[in-house]
């Protein structure tokens, strides 16, 4: 599994870090970025979470 973050969507809520710190970071525009190529077997869950929580469903996971 894959996750990537449409910086045209993301609204720098933070959401997704909380969650899941390990997947995505801040970038030096406030914006989420994936941390990670391919989401490890024990995040997939976390990842989930992330993409569900996004306000924006800025997240998109392939
Ligand atoms: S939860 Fe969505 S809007 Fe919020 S920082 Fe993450 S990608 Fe951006």
């Amino acid at each position: 599994m894959k996750v990537s973050v449409n910086q045209e969507a993301c609204i720098g809520c933070g959401a997704c870090i909380a969650i899941a710190e390990d997947l995505f970071e801040m970038n030096a525009d406030g914006l989420s970025q994936a941390k990670v190529e391919e989401v490890p077997e024990d995040k997939v869950e976390q990842a989930n979470e992330a993409v569900e929580s996004c306000p924006t469903g800025a997240i998109t996971k392939e």
